[in-house]
């Protein structure tokens, strides 16, 4: 067999012989032979595909230890992982997407120009929280007023108390007026409050047990600023936006199966019956990442929107929220027609609603 020299191989598969030693001292790519004399490096033809492989990753910006892994595996399975890595470079950019929307919609909602003349708006709201049929205690706190909505799913020992600091820490933002400028470091700074309060209920006791180590919540929030709904979002708590006689789902749930869905490794419907698919990927406790989702969203007079807990989403069909949400005009009646649908339908988790109109200010 012909072995080839680093600068025919470097020519060949287009990396410079600098970034091939730098490849072999990280693994990623062994020279077939190394002259035990001199140091020189021989490359075997058939690495060719190899090294074309490690210089196309590289241009995709996966990071070299993970380039290591792809080389290792099959052709088919290789194809998975890259999958799995372009989705989650995705997921980061749509992320950051929602935060330059964010930003553009702020600003634009400050400019005179774009200043709007449509008579002012009010929301009309209603908030019911139930055990289940299942659980010993219920560990979800819902709250709606006039200009808060919020849902938290507690979990751990110290789950009930956690997800209603965090509802309580949010609540501050009802009485403040929070000028529009401020609304992003307004929500950050009571993210960080309710994060503190969570930790405060869900740290170890005096006696050094921390059988409250793993407790935390998940935690979906929206504050109305009079035109505009700003919505905080971390977990699998769900918010939907009944506009125009159809259910939009405008939360993304930061779960593993949700991820596992969006890299293409499981379908929904498998999802569904996942053993792990309430295994949450952000929370607020300790040790879990807290990154929220942010957005702005226009208020519409005529728009619905429903905040739930898993306890809904996971036993009742979207087709049955649909009938309630678009048949039931009173906010009271529609959180206890949609509690009563997760109770009928077994009631195996905590369940939590928050039904809130757009209307139009009398
Ligand atoms: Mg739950």
């Amino acid at each position: 067999m012909e072995l080839l020299t680093i600068g025919a191989f470097a020519k060949a598969s287009r990396l410079s012989p600098k970034a091939l030693r730098l490849y072999d001292e990280l693994g990623l790519l062994t020279p077939a032979r190394v002259d035990p004399d001199t140091g020189y490096r021989r490359y075997a033809p058939e690495q060719l595909e190899q090294a074309r492989l490690v210089a196309w990753l590289r241009r995709l910006g996966m990071p070299l230890a993970r380039i290591r892994r792809v080389c290792a595996l099959e052709p088919g399975e290789a194809a998975g992982e890259i999958r799995a890595y372009w989705a989650r470079v995705e997921a980061d950019t749509a992320a950051r997407r929602d935060l330059a929307a964010f930003l553009v919609d702020h600003l634009n909602g400050k400019d005179p120009t774009m200043s709007r003349t449509t008579a002012p708006l009010a929301l009309r709201y209603a908030a019911l929280s139930d055990t289940g049929r299942v659980r010993a205690s219920n560990q979800d706190t819902a709250y709606a007023g006039s200009r808060l909505l919020a849902v938290a799913d507690g979990y751990g020992a110290g789950g009930a108390p956690a997800s209603a600091a965090a509802v309580d820490a949010l609540r501050s933002l009802e009485s403040e007026t929070v000028p529009a400028g401020d609304l992003l470091n307004a929500l950050e700074d009571a993210l960080g409050r309710a994060e503190q309060a969570v930790h405060g209920v869900a740290s170890p006791g005096d006696d050094g047990a921390d059988a409250d180590a793993d407790a935390g919540t998940t935690l979906t929030a929206m504050l109305w600023t009079g035109s505009q709904l700003a919505l905080v979002h971390i977990g699998d708590s769900r918010v939907h936006l009944l506009r125009d006689g159809e259910l939009f789902q405008i939360t993304h749930d930061h779960t593993v199966v949700q991820s596992l869905i969006d890299e293409g490794r499981l379908t929904p419907e498998e999802a569904a019956s996942h053993p792990q698919r309430s295994l949450l990927l952000r929370a607020l406790g300790r040790g879990a990442d807290s990154t929220p989702d942010l957005r702005l969203h226009d208020a519409r007079a005529g728009d619905r929107y429903l905040l739930c807990s898993d306890g809904l989403s996971t036993v009742v069909p979207a087709e049955d929220v649909l009938r309630v949400l678009t048949g039931t005009p009173e906010p009271e009646a529609a959180v206890r027609e949609l509690v009563g649908l997760a109770n009928a339908s077994g009631g195996p988790d905590n369940v939590s609603c928050v039904v809130a109109d757009v209307v139009a200010q009398a």
